[in-house]
């Protein structure tokens, strides 16, 4: 069925969206790929030889019909490629952004043998963006209403996944979040030069469009008990994310300076949208001397923001080296690209303190790489000789995040393991349901802090494991009434 020329990856390079230049890149919040035109778009779907077992679509965890779409994108057919881009994912714009696309679809391309991966991201952008610019939105004419009702805690985007997805079953879902702005760690920690916020409020009008209810600025178990939620609900779903940041157990982390990545990007993001700061007061790194200590992706947008706000250096010291970097190469390029100094194989001691109080910087010991650990990654070892204190003006702390289980889990039996991660498990006949039947849960909180599709992945389950239990109760009561 496929009549598209086969072999034109042989001659086509592979091109990704131009970037905008340096300076601009490294001035201003915007995002910094141009995108694809119609041409460049169609042009590089082309060169998908549409493989009989497509490596790309397997290692993408919501399965996208990648070949078909790229496709569909080929013969400029972008509406019916919106429509399947939507099957399997409920933030195509958003994924085609922030995917790290070389480690999942593009990494598994069949071109990456000596020709270079189809540029998906890129066209998976370009197919959702220029179908909103025309105008199309997702059809839910034919769903019916069940009358059913789901309050989804946390709009990241497993939350808005979740609710996509219960939309679609014709189920009313209301979304709580404590934040001013919907989109979790899309709009509170990415930051907007890898997605501007226009993005997460295209979608916000789209899934508002569906009939889905945000209520902002509402922290459950502060501002709305989780009892009364679960009153008035016919299930729950939670999507509360992972927000206890680790910190090493450096000592010297209260020195003045020293500050958390998230309460970084937070502060900053807030500033830009022009909210109020609330809990996340706006950190001024410009002039400044800064180190960010960590290696991945929060780790990246931290030096890139601080480029940004006009540090006078920027340096990103990590313990392993750069191939053993958790981040997204293309992110550690852009980052170089736009002047960060990184040194590997630097494992810091403690944060350092001159006798006034105020931060002398941070003290180090290089490390050479021994044996793999369990995890099979070569772990870090300390070379004799070679402690110092690197000087900084300013310090943030990116190790990443652990579970933050709310105190108010244990009230409703909802468990958590011993990682304090929510036991809910995609095998079962109802995919991520907790402890408590009338609840659910996924992304973050489920697995650990990971990646954004996959938590899209998890909530889309979990919201068809809602459904089922709840027509499986719609089939049960009339029963029931008939028996008593
Ligand atoms: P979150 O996005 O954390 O959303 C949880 C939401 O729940 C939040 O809005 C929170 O305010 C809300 N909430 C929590 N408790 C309550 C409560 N009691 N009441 C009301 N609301 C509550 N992944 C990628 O794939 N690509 C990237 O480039 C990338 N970059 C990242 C950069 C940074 C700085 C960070 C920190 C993470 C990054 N990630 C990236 C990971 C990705 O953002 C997360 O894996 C993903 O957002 C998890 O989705 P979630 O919906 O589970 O949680
Ligand atoms: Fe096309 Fe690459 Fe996927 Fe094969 S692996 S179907 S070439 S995008």
């Amino acid at each position: 069925h496929n009549v598209r020329p086969k072999f034109e990856f042989i001659d086509r390079a592979r091109t990704e969206p131009d970037k905008y230049p340096i300076e601009v890149r490294r001035h201003e919040f915007r995002e910094i790929y141009e995108p694809f035109d119609i041409n460049a778009g169609a042009n590089q779907s082309e060169r998908c030889i549409a493989c009989g077992n497509p490596y790309c679509q397997w290692k993408c965890p919501v399965h996208n019909y990648i070949p078909d779409w790229l496709k569909l994108a080929a013969e400029g057919r972008i509406i019916e490629a919106a429509e399947l881009a939507h099957r399997t994912n409920s933030l195509p714009e958003i994924c085609g952004r922030i995917c790290p696309q070389d480690r999942l679809c593009e990494g598994a391309c069949t071109l990456n043998f000596g020709y270079g991966a189809v540029t998906i991201g890129a066209v998976e952008r370009h197919i959702v963006d220029t179908a909103f610019a025309e105008g199309w939105r997702p059809d839910l004419s034919g769903v019916t209403p069940t009358g059913r009702k789901v309050a989804v805690i946390g709009a990241g985007p497993a939350g808005l996944a979740c609710a996509d997805i219960l939309a679609r079953n014709g189920i009313e879902a209301v979304v709580y979040d404590r934040h001013p702005e919907i989109g979790g760690l899309l709009s509170f920690g990415i930051p907007e030069f890898k997605l501007e916020q226009r993005i997460i409020q295209t979608r916000r009008g789209i899934l508002e469009g569906m009939g889905i209810r945000f209520v902002l600025d509402t922290e459950v178990g502060k501002d709305v008990s989780f009892e009364s939620i679960i009153d008035e609900h016919d299930a729950i779903f939670l999507g509360l994310g992972t927000y206890s940041a680790l910190d090493g157990r450096l000592p010297g982390l209260d020195t003045p300076g020293t500050h958390k990545a998230l309460d970084y990007l937070i502060g900053n993001t807030r500033s830009l949208l022009e909210m109020p700061a609330g809990d996340y007061p706006f950190i001024d790194l410009s002039g400044k001397r800064v180190v960010v200590l960590g290696g991945g992706d929060t780790a990246m947008d931290c030096v890139r923001t601080a480029i940004r706000q006009g540090a006078s250096e920027v340096h990103c010291l990590y313990r392993r080296d750069r191939e053993n970097m958790p981040g997204s190469p293309s992110e550690v390029k852009n980052a170089i690209e736009e002047g960060v100094s990184f040194h590997f194989n630097i494992q810091p001691l403690a944060i350092e303190a001159n006798k006034d109080g105020s931060l002398a910087g941070v003290r180090l010991v290089e490390t050479e790489l021994g044996e793999p650990d369990e995890s099979g990654r070569r772990r870090p070892e300390p070379v004799e000789g070679s402690e110092r204190v690197f000087e900084a003006d300013a310090v943030v702390i990116a190790f990443g995040f652990n579970a933050s289980p709310a105190p108010w889990f244990d009230d409703f039996d909802i468990e958590v393991n011993d990682w304090g991660l929510v036991k809910a498990s995609e095998q079962g006949p109802y995919p991520f349901q907790t402890t408590n039947p009338k609840v659910f849960a996924a992304g973050d909180m489920v697995r650990g802090a990971d990646l954004v599709v996959t938590a899209i992945a998890d909530a889309r389950k979990a919201a068809q494991g809602i459904a089922d239990l709840l027509t499986a109760e719609a089939v049960a009561e009339p029963i029931a009434k008939i028996a008593g």
